[in-house]
């Protein structure tokens, strides 16, 4: 043993993250009665998304009665569509009325971690210090890492670059000549909060966005009132919302020329602001809404236009000094660039420092496509859960309730284990994951998202749609209410040291 070495701490669970996710993930876990677990956590704060989006204006798209824990409810909302610091604090809150923070390890960021198949354990090496667990579950987020393309020149930028999820609150936009790239869901919010400030701003659009209005308003005192009051009426309020969403799912997944309607109301938020018909056009999106996420802002077309903002639609090609070349060689000069081009989904950096059985990434594993058996699970990377993993996003309703979804089949995972005792791991069974994928993706052909026309970031790079659930959320609740241990090779190790066995009992295979 070397002189330095001691014992190495182990867990029974490290959960990876302390957004909704990880905080969700640890909540369930002290319910389940287990406390032996840890969260890690790269920064130096909880609330994930709600911590690391600090742009102006960011907000949440779905209302925050339906945005938030079902276990957790908060009959203090300020407003319909809460704002990033209200959710943050919300997080801030479950996290100490849970008792959660004893838990938690900040400034911990996992570099790696590999599944050990002599010892049936996750080796897992942090930049605070190494530790052991018996099952990872991983809630390293879907949109945690930001995109920025790599655009040629961009190093001879000589003004200010960041992107919207690592706003420079220090720099003053006030007055300067700003480009935002990009027109997903983070810059429509940040073009309307910055423009009134900026001396000039030029909006390079790649892609229009369909923007449907957004019915924010403050949440009354009486509201609140009767909500703290009535707890019933929370549920009430969260369910009355939850439903209407479930009733959109139809359309967006098996009709999407229903939507044909939506467009028109999204085409008349559109003009009631916009008059130039030069500028509407460029506007107008030429695939059907839905196909990438439908937007909401009651103040983006107004801010676009105001005589202070160009719309250049065509992406950025080339940076020259401080001159941006758009695609279609459109030249701007600017101060500074604000990237709101999103995040790695389909090739999260977490992938590559994940080591499975065989020795292979989860990336590389995953080259031809992110599968996971009921979002959860990779074959070949033993007790190890993802919390929204493949297939697990959604294009009109809450994450929470898909989080939440992924918590019950987590506990249940951890109460199998429980049961079948000993030195014990699943491995999800590849039949069962290509079963799982296979039926996701033909339900998926017949989507908006697939069908749409538009390329998005819900498909990766061979245009698979790896990321959104196919289904209503009450349908995926159903499908993770419990793990089949059919799905799964259990593996335990004989004796101390020596290598593991499959249990033969449980090794059907899995029908399609
Ligand atoms: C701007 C924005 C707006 C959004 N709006 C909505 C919305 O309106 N409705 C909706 O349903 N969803 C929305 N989302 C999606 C949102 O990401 C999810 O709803 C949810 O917050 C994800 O929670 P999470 O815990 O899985 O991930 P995150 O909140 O991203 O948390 C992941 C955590 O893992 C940590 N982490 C990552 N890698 C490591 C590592 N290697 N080691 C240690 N820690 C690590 C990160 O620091 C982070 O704290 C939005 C996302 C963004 C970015």
């Amino acid at each position: 043993m070397a002189e330095h070495e001691q014992v190495q701490e182990h867990v029974r669970v490290a959960v990876i993250g302390s957004g909704f996710g990880g905080l969700g993930a640890a909540v369930r876990l002290r319910r389940e009665e287990i406390t032996d677990f840890v969260v890690l956590e790269r920064a130096g704060s909880v609330g994930g998304t709600w911590r690391d989006n600090s742009y102006p204006g960011c907000a949440c798209d779905v209302p925050s009665h339906l945005y938030s824990f079902s276990f957790a409810p908060n009959p203090d909302w300020p407003r319909t569509f809460s704002g990033q610091e209200h959710i943050r604090a919300y997080l801030e809150h479950v996290t100490d009325t849970f008792g959660l923070r004893p838990h938690i390890r900040f400034d911990s960021e996992v570099k790696r971690m590999a599944w050990d198949t002599e010892r049936l354990l996750w080796e897992i090496e942090t930049v605070s210090g190494n530790l052991t667990a018996d099952v990872v579950v991983s809630a390293s987020g879907p949109l945690s890492d930001p995109k920025v393309p790599d655009v040629p020149g961009l190093d001879s930028f000589p003004g200010k670059v960041f992107h919207s999820a690592r706003w420079d609150h220090e720099y003053d936009l006030t007055g300067k000549r700003v480009a935002v790239i990009g027109t997903g869901a983070s810059a429509i919010q940040i073009v309307p909060s910055i423009q009134p400030k900026a001396g000039h701003l030029t909006l390079f659009q790649r892609t229009p966005a369909w923007v449907m209005p957004r019915m924010d308003r403050a949440i009354s005192g009486a509201e609140r009132a009767l909500h703290r009051a009535l707890p019933v009426t929370t549920k009430l309020r969260r369910g009355l919302l939850w439903g209407l969403r479930e009733l959109q799912v139809q359309a967006f997944t098996k009709h999407p020329n229903e939507l044909g309607f939506v467009e028109q109301i999204a085409k008349r938020n559109m003009a009631s602001a916009i008059k130039d018909p030069a500028l509407r056009a460029k506007l107008t999106p030429g695939y059907r809404i839905g196909c990438k996420r439908i937007l909401l802002s009651s103040t983006y077309y107004p801010a676009l236009a105001q005589p202070n903002v160009d719309v250049v639609a065509s992406g950025l090609s080339q940076v020259r000094g401080s001159t941006l070349v758009a695609a279609d060689g459109t030249e701007t000069e600017a101060d500074v660039i604000i990237f709101g081009t999103g995040f790695h989904v389909t090739d999260m950096p977490i992938a590559e420092r994940v080591v499975g059985a065989d020795g292979r990434t989860l990336a590389e594993t995953w080259k031809g496509g992110m599968e996971a058996l009921r979002g959860a699970s990779a074959a070949g990377f033993p007790n190890w859960m993802t919390i929204i993993g493949p297939n697990t996003g959604l294009g009109n309703s809450s994450m929470i309730l898909m989080i939440e979804s992924q918590l019950n089949y987590m506990a249940d995972y951890l109460r199998q284990l429980k049961v079948l005792g000993g030195r014990v791991a699943l491995d999800a069974r590849p039949a069962a994951v290509r079963n799982w994928n296979h039926r996701v993706q033909e339900r998926m052909k017949r989507t908006v998202w697939n069908t749409g026309g538009c390329t998005s970031w819900y498909l990766d790079a061979s245009g698979r749609n790896t990321t959104v659930w196919p289904g209503t959320t009450a349908e995926f609740r159903r499908v993770t209410r419990r793990v089949d241990l059919a799905e799964y090779e259990v593996l335990r190790t004989a004796v101390a040291g020596a290598a593991p066995v499959a249990d033969a009992d449980t090794n059907a295979e899995v029908s399609a």
